[in-house]
């Protein structure tokens, strides 16, 4: 049952009591659709109950210390784990729509030469539990402006497909009608680009979206940037990407960071429109937020015309607008800034 599974904890101080087994329901309910934070507030439980588990488990498994807000109404918020370790979570509104952007790992261990929370280096793996919070958090956090949440996308701090089982289940949970009950296709995980997790991911029941990290069509080019790519080939990443989308019949999404010099040249619009040869492939552009890494963002001018060089070439493809930048909140910018400084492990195997 996904809540024994999401609450192992807390399952094991019910048992521990004798507790009847709805009790775990209605523990899961309070959690993730009441999104308490404090047992004192899950009222559907007897007090004997809530004062044993206040004793033994925190309502709340991440610490919110602070919330920065952005001139255009991104809000950023920093997390404390019960280890020490920080991380960020983004919440982006616009028309209509309220995206969280959730982290999957403390730091991570991909290493992308232009992205802050790769020169981290990885600490850890977070739970299910610290995944799925951050957005009951943000969830919380705007209700009281009448606002919720209607997309999550797992594009913060980490490599999602290192941290596959939890990740997984911690989006299932979102999904989950007796959970927070966010409906998979408004659900979207990105990924540098491992291809046998992508297989998986694939293969999964729920439709949850996929964006694939390329940057760039050349294989060594983007090891240059990405050392993930000397896992596997250019082909090999797309023959990944071909079974996901003859799996799934859905849209797959191809993100690409447009860095100054680096990736924008015509060359890399005619070598994107001959790798992304499927009607369900998308290009997802993004202008470079800067990072201290000695990259540089392509000009809006630039961005514009391989948009539409790429459009021309007969690519489905969109420029995205960066949000948050003047709070560091933006793709590739989260980095716990009190993390930063400390020594990071490189590279780990998948
Ligand atoms: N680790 C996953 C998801 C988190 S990163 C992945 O790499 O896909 C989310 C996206 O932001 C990725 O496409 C990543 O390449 C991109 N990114 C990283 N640093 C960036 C930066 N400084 N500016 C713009 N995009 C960046
Ligand atoms: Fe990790 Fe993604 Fe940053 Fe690469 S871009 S270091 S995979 S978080």
């Amino acid at each position: 049952m996904r809540a024994t599974e999401f609450l192992p904890d807390v399952q094991r101080v019910l048992e521990e009591r004798g507790e009847p087994a709805y009790r775990l329901k209605q523990i899961y309910f309070a959690l993730t659709n009441s999104l308490v934070r404090d047992w004192d507030e899950a009222t559907s439980l007897p007090k004997n109950l809530r004062a044993a588990l206040s004793e033994q488990i925190p309502a709340a498994s991440l610490g919110l210390e602070t919330i920065s807000r952005a001139t255009d109404g991104t809000r950023k918020y920093l997390f404390r784990t019960h280890d020490g370790h920080a991380i960020e979570t983004v919440m982006i509104p616009e028309k209509g729509r309220r995206t969280v952007c959730i982290s999957t790992q403390v730091g991570c261990p991909m290493a992308c030469k232009f992205c802050a929370t790769g020169l981290l280096g990885i600490k850890r793996n977070l739970k299910a539990r610290e995944i799925a919070e951050q957005v009951f958090v943000a969830a919380r956090d705007i209700a009281p402006d009448g606002d919720h949440v209607t997309n999550v996308v797992v594009m913060g701090m980490g490599e999602p497909m290192l941290n596959y089982k939890d990740t997984l289940l911690a989006l299932k949970v979102l999904n989950d009608p007796d959970g927070f009950g966010l409906a998979a296709r408004h659900i979207a995980v990105s990924t540098s680009g491992l291809i046998d997790k992508i297989r998986r991911f694939a293969d999964e029941p729920e439709q949850f979206h996929l964006a694939i990290s390329l940057h760039t069509p050349f294989g060594d080019e983007r090891e240059e940037i990405m050392p993930v790519a000397s896992r596997s080939s250019i082909p090999e990443l797309m023959d990944a990407a071909r079974y996901y989308v003859k799996t799934t019949r859905r849209k797959l999404f191809f993100e690409y960071t447009l860095l100054a010099g680096v990736n924008d040249q015509p060359r890399h619009v005619e070598g994107l429109a001959e790798l992304l040869d499927d009607p369900l492939y998308h290009l997802n552009l993004l202008r470079f937020n800067w990072t201290d890494t000695g990259f540089s963002a392509t000009s809006k001018r630039r961005a514009r015309e391989f948009l539409n060089e790429a459009r021309d070439l007969g690519l489905s493809a969109t420029l995205r607008p960066s949000r948050g930048q003047d709070i560091d909140a933006a793709c590739g910018q989260l980095a716990a800034k009190d993390l930063r400084g400390r020594p990071a492990i490189p590279m780990i195997g998948a």
